[in-house]
Parts: C-alpha cells; structure tokens; sequence
C-alpha cells in the first residue's frame, strides 16, 4: 500500500517516493539528484537540504 507524502524538495505531495532520515524525496526529485552534476547549483541545494535533515537527527 502506498502512503502519499510531501516531498521535501519540491513539496509536491507524490506516492512515489523515497526516505531519507525525516526526509521525503518523490521520485522525479530522486532522479534528478542522481543524474544532477555535483558542480551544479541544484545539486549543493539537494545536499544541503539532506543536510540539514541530517544534523537534525544527530542532534535530536
Ligand atoms: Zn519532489
């Protein structure tokens, strides 16, 4: 059964999707972080969306 959750990064709710930590990433947004070149200004914006999700797990 499939949940239907906000994405984090786009914030469009999707039922297609993956968890990373407390975050939801749909999967067009998940796709497009793999294929996004880490020199890319999208690319820094996933990363410091995850971070930010990460410290707020260590931290909690
Ligand atoms: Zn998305």
């Amino acid at each position: 059964m499939k949940k239907k959750s906000r994405c984090g990064v786009c914030n469009e709710v999707k039922d297609d999707g993956i968890h990373i930590y407390q975050l939801y990433i749909c999967e067009s947004c998940e796709k497009e972080m793999l294929t996004t070149d880490p020199g890319d200004a999208r690319y820094q914006f996933f990363i410091e969306k995850l971070k930010t999700i990460s410290k707020s797990v260590i931290h909690s």
